[in-house]
């Protein structure tokens, strides 16, 4: 009796069980970053997946965390798996019960004074594990500049799976989104707010939320001059926070600067920007002669607090995305 669970049972102690996992309707796989402070969700694309990621490596796009291919299934999947492993062995538990009990059900003597028969209820039937459903397929594709692997993510992105490229000029194209973002989103900000923390501190949010877009995008401008110069030498620390020192170095590397990609007037405005994220950083955003003077601004006087209108970040996004035309065209050509 029991003999065909017996044997199910005592091949389970050497079994695995492999689940697939599909691909979403665009042929992208999911991954998710195995770092617990981090587990970005996103995907890669399933040739991709094989063809160009590293057996030994793959690097999370939003952290850089880097570990084994065999690390990166979803939580969901990882559910969906042992979920199906369970439900299958089950099955097969099943299945041997049920064998067993027709064997002993035929082997019972025909027409005597006591009959007896087994009967197995319940459980799965099912001996065979359904593949990992993909999630719903995700709108910003990427393809690495660097080794060409496509991948999917949700808001952003700043790294390769496949490669751990950082690309600088993705990485400022996103973060020059990511200020019009919480530019055209501060109404809606403000009033959902409004209802909940009350009007003034709405206001003040959204006042810091402005202010943040500034020092956001003249960041964000830095860290773009640093990649592109690399080829150039190290540029001393934090020389392309200041307009003239980064002009100065970027008229050495290229034999032009940014006072020859922009109009008078719009170096005159892009000054007047800088000058304004220097007092936000180290003076609290009050006027000081220094600001008065680089500056050259005439509609401050002296001790006043500056004010960060949304008509001041869109001239920076927009100056700031000329300069950044120019020195990719003239960093291609030298
Ligand atoms: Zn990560
Ligand atoms: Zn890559």
């Amino acid at each position: 009796m029991f003999e065909e669970l017996m044997k199910t049972l005592r091949s389970l102690e050497s079994r695995t069980v492999s689940v697939p996992i599909k691909a979403d309707a665009k042929g992208y796989m999911d991954m998710q970053c195995p770092a617990k402070a981090c587990e970005f969700l996103c995907k890669v694309n399933e040739e991709d997946w094989k063809n160009i990621c590293k057996d030994e490596s793959v690097w999370c796009p939003m952290c850089r965390h880097e570990a084994p291919p065999n690390q990166w299934f979803s939580i969901a999947q990882v559910e969906h798996a042992q979920k199906e492993a369970i439900s299958m062995l089950q099955g097969e538990i099943n299945q041997a019960m049920r064998s067993d009990a027709s064997i002993f059900n035929r082997q019972q003597p025909r027409g005597g004074l006591i009959s007896m028969s087994m009967e197995v209820k319940g459980g799965s039937h099912r001996t065979y594990v359904l593949p990992a459903p993909a999630a719903e397929a995700m709108q910003l594709e990427i393809q690495c500049e660097a080794c060409a692997a496509r991948f999917a993510v949700i808001g952003s992105a700043y790294f390769c799976p496949a490669c751990g490229f950082n690309s600088v000029k993705r990485t400022f194209a996103d973060s020059l989104r990511k200020i019009r973002a919480k530019k055209d989103g501060e109404d809606a900000v403000r009033t959902a707010l409004s209802e909940v923390i009350g009007k003034d501190e709405a206001e003040l949010t959204c006042r810091s939320l402005r202010e943040s877009c500034l020092t956001d995008g003249i960041a964000a401008f830095q860290k773009y001059c640093e990649g592109l110069y690399e080829p150039f030498g190290s540029a001393p620390m934090n020389s392309f926070q200041r307009i003239d020192d980064g002009n100065d170095l970027w008229r050495r590397a290229l034999g032009a600067g940014y006072y020859d990609w922009l109009s008078s007037p719009e170096a005159r405005d892009l000054m007047i920007l800088y000058q304004k994220r220097h007092l936000l950083a180290h003076q609290e955003g009050i006027v000081d002669e220094r600001y008065l003077q680089k500056s050259e601004d005439t509609t401050y006087k002296l001790s006043q607090r500056i004010v960060i209108s949304r008509a001041d970040i869109d001239v920076l996004l927009k100056l700031l995305e000329k300069l950044s035309i120019a020195l990719s065209e003239n960093c291609g050509r030298a």
